[in-house]
């Protein structure tokens, strides 16, 4: 074996015994040797190693088979901190989680990023290097930065391909981002950053098959099949927002007519709320802001009925969109993410009949439906750091 080999081997042994680590704590090096197949004096001197480096730690005594005290281990949380910043459009959401996935610190800053892709690297690098000061985290310590932007990302190469948020397109950010601030940097959509979250820490560990649906500002989807995300052949794939739902339907923020983000985001609330009744008092439809669905949403509440059935049809057709998902997909569960303004309760029982109505045979019977409807700037940054611990803890074979 030659010796770059017999290194990368090490490697994989290493960061098997890592994510086994996360996965089963605490757990003696028996338990690790019966899971790895790795030999016993093998793991003894890799785990050596990782407490030498405090990456791993040990964590009180199990009676073993023989009698005798077996130590057990767990990953040391103050080993390494990792950084994940979500982007929006004039703000930066930045955390700072420790091996456990816990955040440690969170901040927001002010960032003008919408239609100032030229810009972005200094603000975004000068931000971070700020906010890692703040969080008084060791400098040396920190593994990783993790970028999470909404729109089709090329993860590869770290390029935001298209952002209508932002309106960037073809903005190269993991390179450029990586050398300013000289470390590695992972860039991925944002709804494949939380999903990263739910498959570590969140939901998703309980399945192995899983979608991520996120409402808000606008629709978005994450897929993970058999454990990883799945992206399609260029990588851009599962934009469960630009469905064809209608022919020659409401113009969508992409260019395309009919999308289905035009009829849930919450500017097609609005649009809905306009088309069932002309209203002047909201502004019109294609220019709604957060203050005009909150209004929505108060009078709903208080027993508008217009309101009330924009949220209803809205209900109706956000879960004709997760039966076409059920039926293509067959997922173990399906999370619901309600965004940020909790706004959900209203959609819940029109997609849940619309839901049930919709799916083909039997593929909705053991379906688990989660419904999250608490979401914060800082929840979708620390999704963002999850890509650098799911980088941190993965196999480099595949990788
Ligand atoms: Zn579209």
């Amino acid at each position: 074996m030659q010796p770059m080999d017999r290194r990368l081997m090490r490697e994989i042994n290493q960061n098997m015994l890592l994510n086994l680590i996360r996965a089963y704590a605490p757990i003696s090096r028996t338990e690790l040797k019966k899971l790895s197949g790795l030999s016993l004096g093998t793991i003894v001197g890799i785990t050596a190693a990782l407490i030498e480096q405090q990456l791993v730690r040990e964590v009180g005594v199990a009676e073993s088979t023989g009698g005798r005290k077996a130590g057990l281990l767990e990953i040391a949380p103050g080993g390494g901190y990792v950084i994940g910043i979500d982007l929006r459009e004039q703000l930066i959401a930045g955390t700072v989680l420790n091996l456990h996935g816990i955040v440690v610190y969170e901040d927001t800053w002010p960032a003008p990023l919408r239609n100032n892709a030229t810009q972005a690297i200094g603000l975004i690098a000068a931000g971070v290097e700020q906010f890692i000061e703040r969080s008084r985290v060791a400098r040396e310590k920190v593994i990783g930065l993790g970028c999470g932007i909404s729109g089709p990302v090329n993860v590869q190469e770290g390029v935001s391909v298209d952002s209508w948020i932002l309106d960037w397109h073809n903005v190269e950010l993991g390179k450029p981002l990586a050398e300013a601030l000289d470390m590695p940097v992972f860039v991925d959509n944002a709804v494949n950053c939380l999903a990263s979250y739910e498959k570590l820490y969140g939901h998703g560990r309980r399945f192995h098959d899983f979608l991520l649906v996120t409402l808000g500002r606008g629709l978005g989807m994450a897929v993970v099949i058999r454990d990883d995300l799945f992206r399609g052949a260029q990588g851009l794939g599962a934009e469960f927002g630009h469905i064809p739902f209608e022919v020659d339907g409401r113009l969508c923020e992409c260019g395309n007519r009919g999308c289905l983000e035009a009829y849930i985001a919450d500017h097609g609330i609005v649009t809905t709320y306009h088309e069932l009744c002309a209203d002047p008092v909201v502004v019109k439809a294609g220019e709604a802001n957060i203050a005009d669905i909150n209004e929505l949403y108060r009078r709903a509440k208080e027993g508008g009925r217009c309101a009330a059935r924009a949220f209803e049809l809205t209900g109706e057709r956000l879960g004709t969109g997760l039966a076409t998902l059920v039926n293509l997909f067959n997922p173990q569960c399906i999370i619901l993410n309600g965004g940020e303004e909790h706004r959900i309760d209203l959609l819940l029982e029109p997609m849940h009949a619309a839901l049930e109505k919709r799916i083909f045979s039997q593929l909705g019977r053991d379906l688990s439906m989660i419904v999250e409807q608490e979401t914060t700037p800082i929840n979708w940054a620390r999704g963002a750091g999850c890509l650098v611990l799911r980088d941190f803890f993965s196999s480099p074979v595949n990788a």
